[in-house]
């Protein structure tokens, strides 16, 4: 007798046939001018039974490097050996990627705007589709992002690590650096880890430009995970690097304005009160030594030359 076959996946109002890949396109507000936006995704919906996942991208209009990590991904994964169903969405926010912004033309930050609501804001509504199509229908999801406005990241996963599966899944992703995260801030992640998903969130380079190490890490990462919960083969897949597990990051801050001499790196672990940066002024005085204000590994530092006074000049990751 042949095996019953899988029930079909329906999304956005179109139907996924077990054992096929679909492109699909989820409405959003439109624009002024009338035209239709809609965020792409693609479904691959497995032809035997498990998990459902999503990976998304763009959440913030101008972090493109979790774009290429979906592509890769997608281009690793051969649908006839997926079981489960995965929903990949490259780009959330549409009309942020399109201006090259992080926000929504709202002015809102759609990853603090979860879960919203129907009848909310612009950003709200948004998350409310996502939410109904995507998040609340999957059981393990990564979100991916990079570093925002002039400061760039170590790639790293955050994630709830007081729960035994999400630290797990995290070791399996085997980013350099795992932070432990439990803000409760509207984002997809904390979200969905709250409708009981595990969710990890990865960050990793700087916004509008690809970098190749970050988008290695990410895509290898999300593969992994992908494996540890059967939703692909584990092939010939290296073990994790190992990742170290850091609690809440704190920015040091420039109490001054200047030029920016950056005299660490991500990666690096630092003391308190050592010098990680020296402020010049025009003519390349000196005018301050920016110290260290705690002991740590550097997860995020800021990259643009002109530093105003109160700015985050490192992101100090105190370690576990
Ligand atoms: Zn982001």
């Amino acid at each position: 007798m042949a095996k019953a076959r899988r029930a079909p996946f329906s999304i956005a109002g179109e139907s996924v046939s077990a054992g096929k890949r679909a492109h699909i396109e989820l409405p959003t507000a439109r624009l002024v001018t009338g035209s239709k936006v809609e965020v792409p995704l693609v479904v691959l919906h497995g032809a035997s039974d498990g998990p459902t996942a999503w990976i998304s991208a763009a959440i913030h209009g101008d972090e493109l490097n979790g774009i290429e990590i979906v592509r890769r991904v997608l281009a690793s994964i051969n649908i006839r050996s997926v079981a489960g169903t995965l929903i990949a969405v490259p780009i959330v926010n549409v009309h942020g990627f399109n201006a090259g912004e992080r926000a929504l033309p709202d002015g809102r930050d759609l990853n603090r705007s979860f879960p919203g609501s129907p009848r909310g804001s612009m950003a709200s509504r948004i998350a409310n589709t996502f939410m109904t199509e995507v998040i609340r229908r999957c059981d393990v999801g990564i979100d991916l992002h990079t570093g925002s406005g002039n400061r760039t990241n170590m790639p790293q996963i955050r994630g709830r690590l007081s729960d035994p599966r999400t630290r797990e899944l995290a070791q399996v992703f085997g980013a350099p650096v795992t932070v432990d995260s439990r803000v409760r801030d509207g984002s997809v992640r904390q979200v969905a880890a709250e409708n009981g998903a595990t969710a990890l969130l990865f960050e990793g380079g700087e916004a509008n430009r690809f970098d190749d190490e970050a988008i290695a890490i990410g895509t290898e990462g999300v593969l992994r995970c992908l494996a540890d919960i059967g939703m692909i083969p584990a092939g010939d897949r290296l073990p994790p690097p190992p990742t170290v597990f850091v609690r809440s990051a704190k920015w040091t801050r420039a109490s001054r304005s200047g030029v920016l001499h950056m005299e660490t790196a991500l990666g690096k672990e630092v003391v308190a009160g050592e010098v990680v940066a020296l402020l010049r002024d025009v003519f390349g005085r000196k005018v301050h030594s920016v110290k260290a204000r705690s002991d740590g590994i550097v997860i995020g530092a800021a990259w643009s030359a002109l530093i105003h006074q109160g700015e985050g000049i490192v992101n100090i990751a105190e370690l576990e």
